[in-house]
């Protein structure tokens, strides 16, 4: 017995935030439209993880302990089976210079806090289009 909609895998996307708000946040917004979010909350085990599901999208917070976000993005990028994996950078800093150097480290995005359901949900449909 087929059942087309059972089949359909939804989109993952790993969303790496420390801060405990945040990340339920962006996580019950991308369940809210059906995407699948699977948050990780300490920035080391990132790149495992990232390994592990082989996400559709990864949205990074770029202010972590132990390790920053800009880090995360690099060893991303040059990991071979990650570094195709669009990546949507999210962060406090609002200066050109901190931009820059997080969009010449390889993000697809970036967007500001305070992050709105809109800026989030329209990049996000940017960069993977809708969940279904
Ligand atoms: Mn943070």
């Amino acid at each position: 017995m087929i059942e087309p909609e059972a089949r359909r895998v939804a989109k993952t996307v790993l969303v790496v935030e420390d801060n405990d708000l945040n990340l339920r946040f962006f996580c019950d917004l991308l369940a809210a439209h059906d995407y699948r979010p699977v948050p990780v909350q300490d920035g080391r085990d990132a790149v495992a993880r990232a390994r592990s599901i082989r996400p559709d999208l990864i949205v990074m917070d770029i202010q972590l302990p132990h390790v920053s976000g800009l880090e995360l993005i690099e060893a991303i990028r040059g990991d071979a089976h990650l570094a195709a994996i669009p990546i949507m950078a999210v962060t406090a800093y609002a200066a050109k210079g901190d931009e820059e150097r997080i969009r010449l480290a390889g993000v697809d995005a970036y967007i500001s806090k305070p992050v709105t359901v809109t800026r989030f949900l329209g990049a996000v449909q940017g960069l993977i289009g809708a969940a279904a």
